[in-house]
This record gives C-alpha cells, sequence and structure tokens, in this order.
C-alpha cells in the first residue's frame, strides 16, 4: 500500500463498538456452525501430549466467536472428556483491539469456557496471510468475516469505495487479482499449520451465483453521505478518492480455483463449499416494529464498527484523529437517515466452507 500512502485493512471500531454492532455478522455465520460442529467431530486428534489446538483466524473483538467456539468445543470435549486441555488461539491484525477480546473472553456472558476449566485461550497479532503458529499445531480452525480483508489495497477506485460497484475494467481486474493472490496465501499458511487432517471451516462474503455481492442501498448510501459530507467541507473530493473498502465477494468458482486440479491444494482438499444469502434481521425486525429510523441506525452502526475506520484512514491534517471521530459521526449520521427515507432488505451473500488437511 506504499503507493497510496493507507494502510489495509484498518480494524475494527474497538472499545466494544464491533461487539455491540455486529449482529449481522453473527446471524450470517450461524449456517456455518454445523460444518465447525461436525469437524470437530470427525478430525483425527492430535496424540497426547500434543496440545489440542483451536485457532479462531480474524477474531475482532471475539463476542461473535463465542458461539461457534462452545460449540466446537462441546462437540470436542464429547470426544476427549473433561481433563485435556484445549489450547484457544484468537488471532488478528496487530492493531486490532486485543484488550476487548480479552475483557469479552474474560466476562462475556456467553463466553465459551464457563464451566471448562481446561480449556486456554492466547492471542496472536499478526496477519492471516503468513504463518503465525506452528506447523503441524492447529487440529480446528474458524475464520468467520475475515478472508474478505484483502492484505493490501491494490488499487485506488475511481468511481466508488466499495470495487463490486465500481465500472472500472482496470480497477476489477487488480481486485481480482489480488483476491486471486490472497485466497493462495491464506491456504498454504493454513495448510502449515494444520495438523494432518486438521479441519478449517470458513464463512465470508460472497458473490452470489447470479453475480450479486450485495449490501446495494447500504453502500448507496454511503456513497450519498460521502457526496454530502464533501458538499459540507467535513472532508475533500480527493479524500474521498482515497477512500476504499478493500473487501472481496469471491465466487463459487473463486473459491474452488486453487482445488480444481487432482490431489487438491497445498495438500488441502475442500469440502461442502455452499454460497446462501443470510437473512437480513435488521429489515426483519423493520417490518415487525415498522420504525424506519431504528433500521437505518442499525444498518449504519453496523458499517461504522467494520468499514469506517478503514475509510476515515483517507483523512488527513495534524488533526486527523479527532477528524476521523467527527467523519464517522458524521457518517453515521447520513447514512442512516438515507436508509430510514426507504427501507429495502439487504442481499447479504456468503459463503461457508470446510477446508481439510489431507493426511
Ligand atoms: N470473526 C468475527 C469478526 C470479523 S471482523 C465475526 O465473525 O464477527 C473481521 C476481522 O478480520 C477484523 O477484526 C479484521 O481486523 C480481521 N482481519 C482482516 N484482515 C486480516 C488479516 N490479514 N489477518 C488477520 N485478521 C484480519
Amino acid at each position: 500500500m506504499a503507493q497510496h500512502g493507507l494502510d489495509a485493512p484498518r480494524p475494527m471500531e474497538g472499545h466494544g463498538a464491533y461487539n455491540r454492532s455486529s449482529s449481522v455478522q453473527a446471524a450470517g455465520l450461524l449456517p456455518a456452525v454445523a460444518l465447525l460442529e461436525a469437524a470437530a467431530a470427525e478430525l483425527r486428534l492430535p496424540s497426547p501430549p500434543q496440545a489440542l489446538v483451536v485457532a479462531d483466524y480474524g477474531a475482532a473483538t471475539g463476542h461473535n466467536s463465542l458461539l461457534p467456539l462452545s460449540a466446537a468445543l462441546a462437540a470436542l470435549r464429547r470426544r476427549i472428556g473433561r481433563e485435556r486441555p484445549v489450547w484457544v488461539v484468537h488471532t488478528d491484525l496487530p492493531d486490532n483491539d486485543f484488550s476487548s477480546l480479552f475483557a469479552t473472553l474474560e466476562h462475556d456472558p456467553e463466553r465459551y469456557a464457563l464451566d471448562d476449566p481446561m480449556v486456554y485461550w492466547s492471542a496472536v497479532g499478526r496477519s492471516f496471510y503468513e504463518q503465525i503458529l506452528p506447523s503441524a499445531s492447529v487440529a480446528l480452525g474458524w475464520s468467520s468475516w475475515a478472508v474478505q480483508w484483502l492484505s493490501r489495497v491494490p488499487a485506488l477506485i475511481p468511481d466508488h469505495v466499495q470495487v463490486a460497484d465500481s465500472r472500472d475494467e482496470g480497477t476489477r481486474g487488480a481486485f481480482a487479482r489480488q483476491a486471486g493472490e490472497d485466497w493462495l496465501a491464506f491456504l498454504a499458511a493454513r495448510s502449515r499449520e494444520l495438523v494432518p487432517d486438521g479441519r478449517l471451516v470458513v464463512v465470508t462474503m460472497a458473490t452470489a451465483d447470479d453475480g450479486a455481492f450485495g449490501y446495494r442501498p447500504l453502500l448507496a448510501a454511503i456513497e450519498g453521505g460521502l457526496k454530502a459530507l464533501v458538499g459540507d467541507g467535513t472532508v475533500s473530493a480527493d479524500e474521498v478518492l482515497r477512500m476504499v473498502i478493500p473487501t472481496v465477494g469471491r465466487s463459487r468458482a473463486d473459491f474452488s480455483r486453487p482445488f480444481a486440479g487432482s490431489g487438491g491444494h497445498e495438500g488441502l482438499a475442500l469440502d461442502g463449499l455452499d454460497i446462501y444469502e443470510a437473512e437480513d434481521r435488521i429489515f426483519a425486525g423493520y417490518r415487525t416494529d415498522g420504525d424506519a429510523a431504528a433500521f437505518g441506525a442499525r444498518w449504519s452502526a453496523f458499517s461504522r464498527a467494520s468499514v469506517f475506520p478503514t475509510l476515515a484512514a483517507a483523512l488527513g491534517g495534524a488533526d486527523s484523529a479527532a477528524r476521523s471521530l467527527r467523519f464517522m459521526d458524521r457518517l453515521e449520521a447520513e447514512v442512516a437517515a438515507r436508509l430510514a427515507t426507504a427501507p429495502e432488505a439487504m442481499r447479504i451473500p456468503l459463503a461457508r466452507m470446510t477446508i481439510r488437511k489431507v493426511a
């Protein structure tokens, strides 16, 4: 990213904001929990005294990991009894809010090791596009709503903040190439980390089979909001041009391409790839209560917690921290107001899959 002077991506908003405003992700990941339970039930357990390691790649501040990990730990406990220690490793980028993660693990009412003193946890602050755990150490992996984030911004997007809505072929190509490279790098690193017959369950943003990335009303509201902020001088047009959300929705073909040859990829096999659409529960709430303002506010809070810090990274000036906060507050209000005028269900295409290390 040196050529644009931006880091990419920025972490989720800290201090509990992501934990509070990620119900969309919490609902979307549910259909993948069954895959994780099945993986825990089926994988070949490493023999003691090798530690039984469960890794959570892209944990953010942790709340959304609690339910899937509770399910996985219960499935493992049915096989190994209560005495064998399990080591859970949560990973994220170095500037993730790890303090909030640890507070969640310690205090959240839904925490996973509530009555299981033989579960230990730790965290790693390094990009999952590299090997970040010892070779052949991870029996079971989970990664939810994380590998859609590219390792870097491959190009500025001239006409949008999200490449899915861009009409610029060169930019689309640059993002597609980066998405391909990053998927290969992610798989290669996990291949080294998994034990023989270990499993990794991935749930991530996807492009639906009809080509849709989803979130159309939300992306339109963000574009409209940014224009309004240029209009009132909160940000400059040049700063908006430098705002990029470096996420991609890979297609079914994109996920499977590395596995196309016989014998899988990097000693990995892809099982049960499924593209599905999460229900927009925020819209479902609106249908029940008719509260358009709440619909707008909840979707806007979702985008603030997950992508506004990345947009704010484009802001310059000596007071950039204060400007970032002002910018995020203003954009959140603009997006909420726009969405409230005509609530519409978002499409939320996701992929779930199990990746197995061939023994
Ligand atoms: N798993 C949680 C959180 C997802 S938020 C859930 O399902 O809700 C996405 C997380 O992925 C963020 O915390 C972000 O910092 C992290 N992430 C993005 N790129 C990453 C990378 N290269 N390495 C590690 N974590 C990454």
